[in-house]
């Protein structure tokens, strides 16, 4: 039986981290899928961060919505910067990822385990995941 991603419900590193790119990332005339124009701040002429993200004091990024750790999800999914879609979860890929893990330590959520990615067979699946 296939586990959900824990992500698709949990967002902390959303509401933790600065995410700032490079101000290409949001020009529209340089590639279609930029960042929305009222989605980023300036941080230098060069840098921009998603607008929330750059708060010393509880970051949250504009396009999260939903509640961290039980329906949050990013709102312009598709045309999140590179940071968003670089960030690895903890043993997404086997790795242990300490960055993860501290942002869903800050927001009240335990660390990703390997298990949380592994697909068990439940007690009606024989070893081929065929239920019997
Ligand atoms: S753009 Fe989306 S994925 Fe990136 S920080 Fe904001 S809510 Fe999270
Ligand atoms: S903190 Fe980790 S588990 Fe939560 S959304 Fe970010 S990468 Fe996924």
């Amino acid at each position: 039986m296939a586990k959900p991603n824990p992500c698709l419900d949990c967002g902390a590193c959303c509401a933790y981290f600065r995410v700032a790119f490079y101000w290409r990332e949001a020009e529209p005339s340089d590639h279609a899928s930029a960042v929305p124009q009222d989605h980023f701040v300036e941080l230098t002429p060069m840098q921009r961060a998603m607008k929330g993200t750059e708060k010393k004091h509880r970051p949250k990024c504009v396009a999260l919505k939903g509640k961290i750790g039980e329906n949050a999800g990013c709102s312009i999914y598709d045309l999140r910067p590179s940071p968003c879609r670089a960030f690895q979860a903890s043993f997404e890929n086997g790795i242990h990822q300490q960055r993860c893990d501290e942002a869903r330590r800050a927001h009240g959520l335990r660390p990703l385990v390997k298990s949380d990615w592994l697909e068990f067979p439940t007690p009606q699946e024989n070893k081929s995941g065929i239920v019997i």
